[in-house]
């Protein structure tokens, strides 16, 4: 068994291996790279359509009371008025008169802030100026105000302004969901931390519509349940928390707000958000848009605007806590080298099985191959013969693979297979003919061994 050699993560060595291992890149890298946007390279992309596939199915196809939605970024600019966003999706911008840096007023250190003195240089700050998250460009050749739109800052919009449309096309009854992952865009003032906060990420979003009275015990046990989703992808429980949003953090909208927070290697903070938005946003849209947003319960007969339950994830940021959480390092036994080991729940980590041959020669290369391609359609694999067979689990343990197997001369004699599991590093003897299932009974029953 190995010993834990040092269990504090820091971003240096996330941002590290993330880009020596091809999991995220600086945006426009070779021309000096463009702040706080970033590019998800061959393992990151799989990482993270792994994270957003688990979320689509446990929102989806788990709840039959759940449907789906794509809408597009770009929304009637009206949207953005009736949401309040035009009005109120500010933040509190201060600068530095002397060493000219930017802050948001309200995530500056409290003596700060009474001091209207700068954390970076003491230098005095200039008063607050609100300024508008939202990004603002045009369609069409004229840029006057008619043609204005603005790329959406949150997912939930999307789905707000097609309830009518989903209720008369589904056979969705109230209380039913919404859910929806993509793109939005904010203009945040201080972007750090690597991909935590970005101008531009992705959300997981659902939305709950319930009965008015029926609001309080749908935001229990949406907060119950997004507990034991984090608990199902694998992340360290004692790393989570909630945390209730106070009075004065209250967004104006919502009438209770709980976060989901991860212990980051720079401080808990916001996962993601749950939020009793009460019937605000259908009652405004119903307001601008003029058209009727009531819901009617054919049964009761009763006629009401619906209570909406939010849950709100970042699917990037999510990515973050899913590489802080993995990462471990290790001293093994007879061994000079401390290991690098990702625990990615085998259900999300990008490959799932690697297989390599103890050597090329003497037809073992071809058999690991033949391998190798019967379990492509069931897994994610990725074949490896260069170097000492240790350095290439050394390899697949950094990337979070969480089987390997070998062909050895053995396999010639008795058709079986060494397999590796990453975080114990045992080996066992398969026969080749059970692997695909002995791999899928391995993934169901994963529990995390290490640190
Ligand atoms: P903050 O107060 O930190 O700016 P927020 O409370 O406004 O964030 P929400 O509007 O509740 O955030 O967004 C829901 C989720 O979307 C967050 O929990 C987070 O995971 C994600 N998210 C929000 N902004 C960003 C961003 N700039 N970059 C990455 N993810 C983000």
């Amino acid at each position: 068994m190995a010993d834990t050699v040092n269990n504090a993560v820091t971003m240096e060595k996330l941002v590290s291996l993330a880009k020596r291992r091809g999991f995220v890149f600086q945006s426009s890298e070779i021309y000096g790279g463009l702040s706080s946007a970033w590019d998800y390279g061959p393992l990151g992309v799989e990482l993270k359509n792994r994270v957003r596939d688990f979320w689509w199915r446990e929102m989806t196809q788990l709840h039959d009371d759940i449907v789906g939605l794509d809408a597009a970024i770009m929304m009637h600019p009206r949207v953005w008025e009736a949401s309040g966003h035009v009005a109120n999706f500010t933040d509190p911008l201060v600068d530095c008169k002397n060493c000219k840096n930017r802050f948001r007023e309200d995530q500056l250190p409290e003596d700060n802030r009474r001091a209207r003195r700068c954390p970076e240089c003491g230098g005095p700050l200039t008063e607050p100026r609100n300024f508008n998250l939202m990004f603002k460009t045009h369609i069409g050749p004229v840029e006057d105000e008619a043609s204005v739109v603005y790329l959406r800052p949150e997912t939930a919009q999307g789905i707000y302004v097609n309830f009518r449309n989903v209720v008369q096309s589904s056979r969705v009854k109230i209380p039913f969901g919404i859910a929806q992952i993509g793109k939005a865009f904010r203009n945040e003032i201080t972007t750090k931390n690597f991909i935590f906060r970005t101008c531009e990420f992705e959300q997981m979003e659902m939305q709950f519509f319930v009965k008015p009275d029926e609001d309080g015990r749908w935001f229990e046990h949406w907060k119950s349940e997004r507990m034991a989703y984090y608990a199902k992808l694998g992340v360290r429980p004692e790393k989570l928390r909630f945390r209730q949003h106070g009075a004065d953090e209250l967004a104006f909208y919502a009438k209770i707000a709980f976060d989901i927070e991860y212990e980051f290697p720079f401080g808990w903070k916001e996962l993601e958000g749950i939020h009793d938005r009460t019937n605000y946003d259908l009652s405004r849209h119903a307001e601008y848009s003029g058209k009727d947003l009531n819901f009617l319960d054919e049964e009761s007969h009763e006629r009401y605007i619906p209570y909406i339950i939010e849950t709100s994830a970042g699917l990037t940021r999510t990515v973050l806590m899913i590489l802080a959480d993995a990462y471990e390092e290790q001293e093994v036994p007879g061994e000079e080298e401390s290991r690098v080991v990702m625990h990615f729940h085998p259900k999300i980590a990008p490959i799932t099985v690697g297989v390599f041959p103890l050597v090329k020669k003497d037809g073992l290369a071809e058999i690991a191959r033949e391998i190798e391609k019967g379990l492509r359609e069931d897994f994610s694999t990725f074949y490896d013969q260069g170097g000492a067979i240790g350095r290439r689990y050394r390899r697949q343990d950094e990337i979070g693979t969480p089987y390997c197997l070998t062909v050895d001369y053995q396999t010639k004699e008795d058709k079986t297979v060494t397999l590796r599991f990453r975080d114990s590093m045992e080996q066992i003897r398969v026969p080749i003919s059970e692997l695909s299932e002995r791999i899928r009974t391995e993934i169901k029953a994963y529990k995390r061994v290490g640190s």
